[in-house]
């Protein structure tokens, strides 16, 4: 079962790098996969689950959550202002916090609603242009601006260029959270989630390696 050999493989990572078992959060990032791949996943028991659109995590998820409780669903894509108040309804965490405008708008969302989902402020470690995230010269400044709106920032997350070695991108990511004492690292996918767990990963967001081949709609 893929899910079960993930979670060994998890296991023995935390194991090897002297981190506490269970220490590791397994995001199932099920974009784009079939309903019943995902349904067969829950039906395993596992409950914690990665989005990277509002409109799709929403054109499914309120219905699975009619059969399944507990679900830990985590926006892991880009959004847009005008979506923050259906990701706030959806999500209990947002990886994805990459600018002020976004962060006032949180703000504002979290003092009308009364809550807030737990916030991962993206960093753009590669610098790439067409890449979002803070640049990580930036990081420590905006860290700042979003705890002073009191939002619950607990930490940093990032998608190393393809191109190039995750390992430099994970060791710049967890020096950045901790002068900023920040205690998350949402970072490690299908390809490098266990070189993320040695550099101190506490989020790691698997697709591929669970579900198979994202198939397109
Ligand atoms: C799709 C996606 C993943 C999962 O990728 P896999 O290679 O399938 O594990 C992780 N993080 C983000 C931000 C993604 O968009």
């Amino acid at each position: 079962m893929a899910l079960a050999d993930i979670s060994e493989r998890i296991a023995n990572a935390e194991l090897a790098a002297g981190r506490d078992a269970g220490s590791v959060q397994l995001i199932a990032v099920s974009k784009v996969q079939p309903n019943e791949r995902v349904a067969s996943v829950l039906e395993e028991g596992h409950r914690c689950f990665g989005e990277n659109k509002v409109q799709e995590a929403g054109g499914k998820w309120p219905d699975f959550r009619e059969t399944y409780d507990g679900v830990d669903l985590h926006l892991i894509g880009p959004l847009q202002s005008n979506k923050a108040r259906q990701a706030f309804e959806l999500f209990q965490s947002i990886h994805t916090l990459d600018r002020p405008k976004l962060a006032t708008t949180f703000a504002r969302l979290a003092q009308e609603m009364g809550y807030c989902p737990d916030m991962f402020i993206q960093v753009n470690t590669g610098e790439e242009p067409q890449k979002a995230g803070v640049m990580p010269r930036e990081v420590d400044a905006f860290v700042a601006e979003c705890v002073s709106l009191d939002l619950p920032v607990k930490g940093l997350m990032c998608i190393p260029p393809v191109e190039e070695e995750a390992s430099l991108h994970f060791a710049l990511l967890a020096k950045m959270a901790k002068r900023n004492g920040l205690s998350c690292l949402s970072m490690g996918m299908s390809s490098d989630f266990e070189r993320a767990i040695s550099f101190g990963a506490t989020h790691i967001r698997v697709g591929s390696a669970i579900f198979g081949d994202r198939v397109p709609n």
